[in-house]
């Protein structure tokens, strides 16, 4: 066989392989995107788990009817960074949109700042149609339908309407927390209904939006804690140990702004509460770290939830130390072996 270049479509599945797991990745994208689009109001509706139906619209800075066949073009976007070391964005990579028309049925309609009309583009398995005018709100309106439709292999690993639904709630409560000033509502098909005001986006409002979404009775049932270490910072709210839950779900991790999931803050979480907690029991934490962006590497994925720390162990060591310390500070002791 000649050696021949794979077809735009085969490129955009093969990413979507890995940027686009399930429905709960398409939103967090998505909603990325809003973010990034300086939305204070985004809307986020599901159906079937998100496998029929995601649909997002924001107010936030809408996307020129010319540039509309750029959005969904791969390595296309308005966040080129200097140094792809200094990322300020959620997004960067402009992947999310081609991977997505690529395995769905995806029609991204939207109207410019300034701008007196709409226009729609639509990318169904790949291919992508002529944009035309549509009336529009300001800000943008993405839909994607039949989610995997075109890739079935996918669409088999999918857990079921719950399963996914539960996913979603997750990605859209672990990003609001992160940006406090802006609202946001999530409504499906079930009864999951999520409606989180718009608060102030100071520690004040972050610390409402965290009780909005870990429950009213978290702060009374948090310590507070911040340290500092070589120019890495920590400001967290920790569960004392008569306030936890069966997994880790509610454990929420920011790094600079960024929702991550990582191991390694997850393994630090247990390792300072291994001695008041058992082992079957998790904190309810949120953590948010600071630190200079040339110290941790986002680029580690394409789903760009996972992050690298040039200096894991001064983190891991941070974390642990601090919650330590929050927790012999409100006179939370281990007990005594007899319990084990
Ligand atoms: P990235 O976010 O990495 O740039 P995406 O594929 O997610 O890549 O989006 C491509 C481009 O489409 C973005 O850079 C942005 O210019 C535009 N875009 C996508 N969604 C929105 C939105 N909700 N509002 C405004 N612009 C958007
Ligand atoms: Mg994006």
């Amino acid at each position: 066989m000649p050696i021949r270049q794979l077809t735009d479509t085969m490129v955009n599945q093969i990413a979507a392989g890995e940027v686009i797991e399930r429905p709960a990745s398409v939103v967090k994208e998505l909603v990325e995107n809003a973010l990034d689009a300086g939305a204070t109001r985004i809307e986020v509706t599901t159906a079937g788990g998100g496998l029929n139906l995601i649909r997002v619209i924001d107010d936030g800075s809408g996307i020129p009817a010319d540039e509309l066949p750029l959005a969904i073009a791969r390595h296309c976007t308005s966040k080129l960074a200097d140094d792809i070391h200094d990322i300020r964005s959620l997004g960067f990579r402009g992947e999310a949109l081609p991977s997505i028309g690529a395995v769905a049925r995806l029609s991204i309609r939207s109207r410019a700042r300034g701008a007196n009309d709409g226009s729609e583009i639509a990318v169904v398995g790949g291919e992508i149609s002529r944009p035309h005018p549509a009336p529009a709100n300001p800000g943008t309106m993405v839909e994607v339908r039949d989610l995997f439709f075109a890739t079935p292999a996918r669409l088999k690993f999918m857990k079921g309407e719950r399963a996914e639904t539960s996913a979603v709630t997750d990605v859209v409560r672990r990003i609001a927390v992160a940006f406090p000033a802006v609202r946001f509502t999530l409504s499906g098909s079930d009864r999951t209904r999520l409606d989180l005001p718009a608060e102030t986006g100071d520690a004040e409002g972050t610390l409402r939006r965290l009780a909005r979404v870990l429950g009213e009775e978290f702060p009374a049932n948090a310590l507070e804690v911040e340290a500092e270490r070589e120019g890495v910072r920590l400001a967290a709210q920790v569960s004392i140990p008569s306030f936890t839950r069966a997994n880790a779900l509610q454990q929420y991790a920011y790094v600079n702004g960024r929702p991550v999931r990582d191991r390694q803050i997850a393994m630090a979480i247990r390792a300072a509460y291994q001695d008041v907690l058992p082992r079957d029991r998790h904190a309810v934490a949120a953590l948010f770290l600071t630190l200079d962006p040339a110290l941790v590497d986002v680029n580690v994925h394409p789903a760009k939830a996972d992050v690298r720390f040039r200096d894991p162990g001064l983190v891991r060591g941070l974390i642990i130390g601090a919650i330590r310390q929050a927790l012999a500070g409100a006179g939370i002791r281990p007990a005594t072996s007899a319990a084990a």
